[in-house]
Parts: structure tokens; sequence; C-alpha cells
């Protein structure tokens, strides 16, 4: 039995036949109620949504079938459909269906009812799906730290997040909301000037027009006025959201990011220490000023500190790094602002002075000297430093920084190698010697160099007796492409590479050797050798000395050794204590050059030194201007030797007149051209044994005559 059989005939009419047929087969359920809300009609879809057979259901009232519904929206919706003459929906749950149900309620005839209801569930448990993805959408977007917006197509805000609220553009006004249009605001800030704002314009209209798949800019906005000085860094980002051309913008703070690399820049261009720029920003500084300044008067002046090693090796790297701090900030009050003060390492500073030609550099440098007058306090002692200076003016040839630099470089090294506290301007020659300096030191090194020394022996006369009774041992270096290279032109470069020493103690060796030849040869020769200030320094010299002597059979009253004045003058103290030691053991001490040095003739008294070698400038009076006449000269010295109980010498005599006045003056020895030349050992020992054969004497051919 189906439910059109169940039709009531009372409802009559042919049109109610034909709807209800029609109603009938539809897939909603749908039931009549007359004004009782009595089920008139139910459909076989309402039956199933019921559960109840039509038979149960027409005749009663809603409310006697189900109960449970009494109270609930249907009777409200019931009554303003009537009321209304509208039609009504609801949504109801249904306990016992466990579903969601939709009904529409149509008035009908009267207060009859026409009542549809569908099965909404699906469609409810979609939307509030929706709803919460909806809801979640929102979270998550106000959840953003990024300021976020959602734009329409032409611009217009359509959504916004929290953090959007926070946003203020560069004039302080607040970022536009909802409903304002972005692309307007950015077009007018562009209109403004804001290059930052063009940029986004023209980037944001890529994205919407699809040409570019997204869009980021990086941009500064400074805070406005009054509200801080730093300004923050923002990321802007804009891409499309879906296939309709919706864009999201977002700007993203980056001011952390920022600053750090900032500061990470920064870092990599100064040094830690100091915070002065660094070996690349000077390249940078005097690349910069190169440019700048093609007339050629960029300066650079290189310093480095004298004697660093030994504060940093006595006082500890931890006062060193004071030191360097407070030399840093001395130096930068020191120079113009436009100057570049840097540091390249270690105890080496650099400084670029623009619009600075040589002759500036040097009252420059002369300003740096001072930077030194005053002592460096340091763990509670005061310590007198001072520095050397190199001095490099641009030309036309310094096409790159490093050039400029490595000039620079070598004055220093050249002020550095004439003593403390100067300072030296580039030239190309000091270049020369400076690569020809490399070049010795680089095969001086060479453990097969010591094989090219050889020694020539000067002749000392003793004036009273005009015999020979000593030599002088000087070094000469046969080098195989250059020739026979003279001591001014090696021992300095010897000093500074360590091997003036090993160098001393070859030569010591070979002299001990050779005197001991002469004496078998009954030729008695006491024999002087030069040393080196650095040796005297190294504390080694003691030893070198006595073990070159001991075991040789050469009585060490045979053996002198000759030091500068300027090298004793050093370390006074450190000099007495190794001489009165050497003499000890019968080994004799001299002082070279004397009297080219300035020492005061006190200083000298004191010394504990047998003999005065008188320089040849003061024996040929060709000393500085002013001085008395080498007689006056030569007779107070060999009366100050006569009083200190020191027998004098006159170095380098040219003449027979130099000979005589050397004589009269009460000079003990004399040497010199007129004399004799450097010879070799075998030439030396030919001439002595001819003198010897000749008078019985060691004389030699144009010798002086005793008186
Ligand atoms: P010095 O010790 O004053 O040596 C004397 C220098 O004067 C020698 O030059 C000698 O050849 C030169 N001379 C001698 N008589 C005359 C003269 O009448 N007129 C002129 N114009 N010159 C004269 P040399 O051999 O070239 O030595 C130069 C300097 O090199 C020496 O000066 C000495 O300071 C240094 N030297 C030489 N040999 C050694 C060495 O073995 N060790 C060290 N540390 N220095 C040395
Ligand atoms: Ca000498
Ligand atoms: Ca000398």
């Amino acid at each position: 039995m189906n439910s059109q059989d169940r039709l009531p005939s009372a409802s009559d009419g042919a049109w109610h036949t034909r709807v209800t047929e029609a109603l009938a087969s539809i897939s909603d359920a749908v039931y009549f109620l007359d004004a009782d809300d009595r089920f008139t009609w139910v459909n076989s879809a309402a039956e199933r949504l019921l559960s109840r057979p039509a038979a149960e259901l027409v005749g009663r009232t809603v409310w006697d079938v189900f109960p449970d519904l009494r109270g609930t929206d249907l009777g409200r919706v019931y009554r303003m459909a009537r009321e209304r003459r509208a039609m009504q929906e609801v949504e109801l749950f249904s306990a016992p269906l466990d579903r969601w149900l939709g009904g529409w309620v149509h008035p009908g005839r009267g207060d009859d009812l026409v009542v549809f209801f569908r099965d909404v569930h699906e469609r409810r448990a979609l939307d509030e799906e929706r709803a919460a993805e909806s809801s979640l959408f929102r979270a998550v977007l106000n959840a953003l730290p990024a300021r976020t917006a959602i734009l329409d197509p032409d611009g217009t805000i359509l959504t916004t997040n929290a953090a959007w609220a926070e946003g203020v553009v560069s004039d302080g006004r607040p970022f536009a909301g909802a409903g304002a249009n972005y692309l307007d605001a950015c077009a007018a800030a562009a209109a403004a000037g804001d290059r930052d704002a063009r940029a986004a314009v023209d980037g944001l209209e890529a994205v919407f027009a699809r040409r570019v798949p997204s869009f980021s800019l990086d941009y500064a906005s400074s805070p406005p006025a009054g509200r801080g000085s730093e300004p923050s860094w923002w990321h802007l980002q804009a891409f499309p959201v879906d296939d309709r051309p919706r864009v999201v913008v977002t700007h993203t703070d980056i001011t952390d990011r920022v600053t750090a690399e900032q500061r990470a820049a920064w870092q990599a261009r100064h040094d830690h220490l100091t915070s002065l720029p660094n070996r690349a920003a000077l390249y940078e500084a005097i690349a910069e000023a190169l440019a700048e300044d093609d007339s050629g008067r960029v300066t650079v002046l290189y310093m480095d500190v004298d004697g660093f090693k030994q504060v940093n090796d006595s006082l500890g790297h931890s006062s060193g790094d004071l030191l360097l701090r407070e030399l840093a900030s001395r130096l930068a009050h020191r120079t113009r602002p436009t100057d570049v003060v840097g540091r390249l390492g270690g105890d080496e500073f650099v400084v670029v002075a623009h619009d600075c030609d040589a002759v500036g550099g040097e009252a420059l440098a002369r300003r740096f000297h001072g930077v030194f007058d005053e002592p460096f306090e340091l763990a509670g002692t005061r310590l007198p430093l001072t520095v050397s200076i190199g001095i490099a003016a641009s030309d036309p040839a310094h096409a790159e920084p490093e050039d400029l630099l490595r000039d620079a470089d070598a004055a220093m090294y050249a002020a550095k190698v004439s003593g403390p506290n100067q300072h030296q301007i580039f030239t190309p020659a000091l270049r020369t010697e400076l690569d020809d300096r490399w070049q010795i030191a680089s095969r001086l090194r060479d453990a097969a160099s010591i094989g090219e020394f050889v020694v020539h022996w000067q002749p000392v006369v003793h004036l009273p007796s005009g015999e020979v009774t000593g030599c002088e041992a000087l070094l000469r270096w046969n080098h195989p492409q250059r020739g026979l290279v003279h001591p001014a032109d090696f021992i300095p470069v010897a000093e500074e590479n360590g091997l003036i020493v090993p160098i001393t103690r070859w030569l010591l060796q070979t002299t001990v050797a050779q005197g001991v030849v002469w004496a078998r040869q009954g030729l008695e020769l006491a024999i002087a050798v030069n040393i080196s200030a650095v040796h005297l320094a190294s504390g080694t010299l003691v030893d070198d000395v006595l073990g070159a002597v001991a075991d040789s059979g050469l009585p060490a009253g045979r053996l002198m050794i000759e030091l500068t004045e300027t090298s004793v003058a050093r370390d006074p103290e450190q000099a007495t204590e190794q001489f009165a030691t050497l003499r000890e053991h019968g080994i004799r001490i001299a002082i070279d050059d004397f009297g080219t040095g300035y020492s005061s003739l006190s200083a000298v008294a004191s010394l504990p030194v047998d003999v005065l070698k008188v320089d040849r400038a003061l024996v040929a009076g060709s000393g500085p201007k002013g001085t008395a006449a080498p007689e006056a000269i030569l007779g107070a010295v060999a009366a100050l030797g006569a009083a200190l109980d020191m027998q004098v010498l006159a170095e380098g005599v040219e003449t027979r007149e130099q000979v005589e006045l050397a004589r009269r003056v009460g000079c003990t020895y004399a040497q010199g051209f007129h004399l004799s030349p450097p010879l070799a050992a075998d030439e030396l020992t030919a001439l002595l044994e001819e003198g010897l054969r000749r008078t019985g004497k060691q004389l030699l051919p144009r010798g002086p005559e005793p008186t």
C-alpha cells in the first residue's frame, strides 16, 4: 500500500490530485497539516524521514506523534507561516534520527500548511566546517607577526590581520585599513618622492597582472620625528592568493637581521681591538682617495711602534692591547676628520691623508712622533715609546692602493733600519735598495754563502816603533755574481736577518786560526775583530769569543774585539759586564769609530776598554763644521786616553801628514791606506816577512820611520 492510496478525498479537486501525485514521488519529504497541525497527507519520503508509516501519522497531530517536538522552533514556525502567510524556514536537530533536518513551511488553504523537509545534515556539517575554517583562517592571519593584508584585484584592502593595525607609514599615520586602496596609498607615497614606494607600486602591478609569480622588497622606515633615531627595516612581499587575482601583501620586520648584517659588515671592515678600519677598509680608503684626487696628493703614512714586541713580551699581551688602544685613540685625535687612521695588525698603523703631498706627510709624521712624547701609562709604569714612520705620496705610477701601501711600508722599513724614532719618505731609489737588500738577504741565508766569505787584514802600526804589531780583520763577501761585496752592503742585512752571530763565530774561528799560523811563522800580531751591536745584545758574545781562543794555542791577549761607540751606548751596563768578563780572560776591547757617536767622554771613561779607535773623520778633519782642528781633537782624545790608561789609535790615515800628526799628539797606533790597505793573508805575510828579513822587525815597506 502506498501513500497515494491514502490521500484524503476531502481535500479534493483535480488540481489537488495533480499536486499530490507530483509530490508523492519527489525525494524531499512532504506532508500536509490541517489547522490543528494534524497530518492530512504524507509522501513516502516523509514516511522514511519520520520513520512512521502514513497510517500511523494521518489524522494525528504532530505533537501527539512526536511529543519531543513540543516547545521547539517548529511550533513557532507553523504559527508564523499562518500569521504571515509566508514561507518560513527552519532547521531542526532530530535526536532520534541524529541528524539535522531543514524545513520549509508553506501556508496552504486556510490554516493548512504544506511542509517540506530535507536532510540537511551534510550541508550543515559543511557549513560548520567552512565557518570553522574561516575562523581558523582569521586566527592564523592574526597570529602572523607580519603585517598582512589581502587585496582585491583593484588594490582595495579586503581584510587585514591584527599586526597590520600596528603599522605606521613614515609620516606617522597608521596603515590604511580594510576598504582603503593599498595601491593608491603606495602611489601617493611614490608621488611624494619615496623611491621604495615607487618600486612597490611597480612590483605589485606586475603581480596583479601575473607577469611575475611574486614580488619582494626590503626597505628602511625612518621613525617619525621625535621617536628614536634608528630606522626600522621591512621586507615587503606580495604574492597571489588563488586563481582569482587577489594578492596577499606582508610587511615583515627584518630590523634585527639587517642590523646583524650591518654589524657583521662593519666588523669585516674594522679591527676588533681598536675599532679602527682594517686592512681591507684601508685599501678601499686609499682607492677612494686616489680616485677622488688625481692630482697626486694622497699620502700614506705607515707606522710601526719601535720595540713593541718587548712591551708585549715583558708586560703581557693584555698590556700590549691596552697600549694599542690608547695609541689608536691618540692617533685618531691627531688627524683631520677627512684622514683615515687604520690598523693593519700588530703594532702597525696606517694613516691615509687626503690632499697631502710628501712634504705635508712629513709634517704629519712629525706630529705623530709627537704623539709619543707623552709616555704611555701601563700597569703602573710609564713607558716611553717611539715610532718609525714611512711616508709615500701618490704619483701616477700608483695605480693600486697596494702599491702606495707597499711603498709606505718600504719607507717605514728604511726608517726603522736607520734607528728608532725616525721617518723616511719613499723614493724609487729606496725600492732598488730594498730589492737589493732582499736579494742579499736571501743569498746570505743560504748556508753555502759562508764559504764565500773571505777576510782581509789591515795592518796596524805601532807609532813609537813603526812596527806592525797587529791587524784588523775585515770581512768581504766573494759573491758569485757581484764579486767582492763590502761589509757596508751586507752586514746590516745579516744583522736584520739573525745571520750576524753565526757569521762572526766563523770569523772568530778563522781569525784565531790565522793568528796561530802567523805565530808559527814568527809573526806576533794582535788581531782585531769587529763585533756587531746585535751580537753584543744577543748574550752569546762572551762564549763565542772565549770559545774561539780556547785550546787554540793563541794567547788571549792577541785577540781584540771592536765595538762602535753607538752600539755600546745602547746598553752600557750590559756592555760593561761582558767587557769585564772578556778582559778577565785577557781579551782586549776597542771602541771603534770613536768620536762619531756623540757619546760623552765621561760615559766612555767608565767603560773597561783598552783602545780608542778614533774615527777617520776626526783624523782627517772632515768632522762636522765648526769642530776644532784635527790636531786639537786628536790631542784631546790622546790626552784622555793617557789619563784613562787607554791606548789611542788613529784610523784611516791617508797621508804622511796625518801619520805624523797622530804620532805628534801621542796616539799609540795608526791604521790607514797610507800605511796599507786591507790585504789578503798571504800578501800581509809576505810583506812582514820581507821586513823581518831586511831589518829584523815587522815593518811595512813604506812604513813610517820610528822617531
Ligand atoms: P771599520 O771597523 O771602521 O773598518 C775600517 C774601514 O775603513 C774598512 O772598510 C777599511 O777598509 C776602511 N779604511 C782603512 N783605511 C782607510 C783609509 O785610509 N781611508 C779610507 N777611506 N778608508 C779606510 P771596510 O772593510 O769596508 O769596512 C767597513 C766597515 O764594516 C768597518 O768599519 C766595520 O764597521 C764593518 N765591518 C767590517 N768587517 C766586519 C766584521 O767582520 N764584522 C762586523 N760586525 N763589521 C765589520
Ligand atoms: Ca773596526
Ligand atoms: Ca772604525
